[in-house]
C-alpha cells in the first residue's frame, strides 16, 4: 500500500497516546463525495468514498462562518475531545480522521447505513421485545465503555441511536458530551432534549452518569411503548412531570422491561440500576444481570447478527 495508507488509516484503534489525542491526518482529495445524509443544527453530513481503502464513511461538515456565528465552537471541540477518547468501542461511532480547509471542518465518522432507532420505531410503531432486548444490551454495553472513559453523553435520544450496515447500534451526537477530567463526577450546564432530560438537571442543573442511565430508561420505554414516557404541550409542562416521575405503562408492556425501566427512572441518581460504582448491587454489572437481558450473550453481542427488524 502507499505511504499515505499506513499514515492514515491502517493503524490499529488503540494504540499510542498520540494516537488517542490526535485523530489522523487525511485531506479532502482523499475522499469522493456523495449524497447528503441527513441536515444537523450546525453541520451537514455527506456519504463519501475513501479513495484510500476503498470504504464509505460519513463526513460531518461544519461550516466555519456559521459555527462562529452561532457559538458552536465549544460544541465542534466537545464532540472532537469526546469522540477521539471513545475510539475503539463498536457501539460508538468512530472518528477516523479530521480535516479542515478555508470554509469547512471535516470529521470523518463511521457509516451508519441504517438511519437511526428514531425513524424505525416511527415506522414501526414500536419494537419487538427481542429487538429492544437487543438494542437495550447494545446502549447499555456502550454506555459502560463510554462512562468508564469519563465521558457523559447528555443527550442519549433515539435520534442518537445509529444503525450500521449490519443493524448495530452506534451511539453518535457528542456535541453535547463532557468529558469528565481530573476525576470530576458531575458537569454542570444545561443540556439536551426535554423528553429525556434527568430530574437532577432539571432541579440542581447539575448532570452525571447517572443522567445518561435516566435517558436510557425513557428510550427503552419508547422503543416498546412507541410513545415518549414523559410528553406534553410544552417543555415546560414535561419537565413537571419529570420531576415528578410521572409515567403510565401502556397494556400488555413487557413485564421484565416494566421491571428494568422501574429501576432506570428513579428520581435519586445514585439509586438508579446501572449507575452505582463498581462493586455495587446496582452497578454497571447488575444492569446487565437484570432479567430482561436474560437471553442476551453478552460476549457475542457485537458480533452476532442482529434479530430481525420487528
Ligand atoms: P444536532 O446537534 O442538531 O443533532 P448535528 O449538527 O450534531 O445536529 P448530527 O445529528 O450528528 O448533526 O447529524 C445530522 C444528521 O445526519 C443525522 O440526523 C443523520 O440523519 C445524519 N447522520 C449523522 N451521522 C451519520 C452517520 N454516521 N451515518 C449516517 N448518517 C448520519
Amino acid at each position: 500500500p502507499p505511504p499515505r495508507l499506513m499514515r492514515t488509516f491502517s493503524a490499529p484503534l488503540s494504540g499510542s497516546r498520540d494516537h488517542i489525542d490526535h485523530p489522523r491526518v487525511c485531506s479532502r482529495e482523499d475522499f469522493q463525495f456523495g449524497k447528503t445524509l441527513g441536515e444537523g443544527s450546525y453541520s451537514t453530513v455527506k456519504l463519501a468514498t475513501s479513495s484510500i481503502d476503498g470504504k464509505q464513511y460519513a463526513i460531518k461538515i461544519i461550516n466555519k462562518s456559521h459555527f462562529i456565528r452561532a457559538q458552536k465552537v465549544e460544541t465542534a471541540a466537545a464532540e472532537r475531545r469526546a469522540l477521539l477518547r471513545l475510539r475503539g468501542h463498536p457501539g460508538i461511532v468512530s472518528l477516523h480522521c479530521t480535516f479542515h480547509d478555508e470554509s469547512n471542518l471535516y470529521f470523518v465518522i463511521d457509516l451508519a447505513a441504517n438511519g437511526d432507532i428514531q425513524s424505525l420505531v416511527s415506522r414501526l410503531g414500536s419494537l419487538s421485545t427481542r429487538c429492544v432486548q437487543y438494542y437495550a444490551a447494545q446502549i447499555a454495553d456502550a454506555m459502560e465503555y463510554m462512562h468508564s472513559r469519563d465521558v457523559i453523553h447528555r443527550d442519549l435520544k433515539p435520534e442518537n441511536l445509529l444503525l450500521d450496515e449490519a443493524f448495530r447500534l452506534k451511539i453518535t451526537d457528542f456535541g453535547t458530551g463532557k468529558v469528565l477530567e481530573n476525576g470530576a463526577e458531575r458537569a454542570t450546564t444545561f443540556v439536551g432534549t426535554a423528553k429525556y432530560q434527568a430530574p437532577e438537571l432539571l432541579e440542581l442543573i447539575e448532570t452525571t452518569k447517572s443522567s445518561d442511565y435516566w435517558a436510557f430508561g425513557c428510550v427503552v420505554y419508547q422503543m416498546i411503548a412507541g410513545r415518549l414516557a414523559f410528553n406534553d404541550r410544552s417543555d415546560y409542562l414535561t419537565w413537571q412531570k419529570v420531576k415528578k416521575v410521572e409515567y403510565e405503562f401502556p397494556n400488555g408492556f413487557d413485564e421484565q422491561a416494566k421491571d428494568l425501566v422501574q429501576r432506570l427512572l428513579v428520581r435519586d441518581p445514585l439509586q438508579r440500576l446501572g449507575a452505582g460504582p463498581p462493586g455495587w448491587d446496582n452497578d454497571a454489572n447488575a444492569l446487565k444481570s437484570h432479567l430482561f437481558f436474560g437471553s442476551i450473550i453478552w460476549t457475542s453481542l457485537w458480533t452476532d447478527p442482529a434479530p430481525p427488524i420487528e
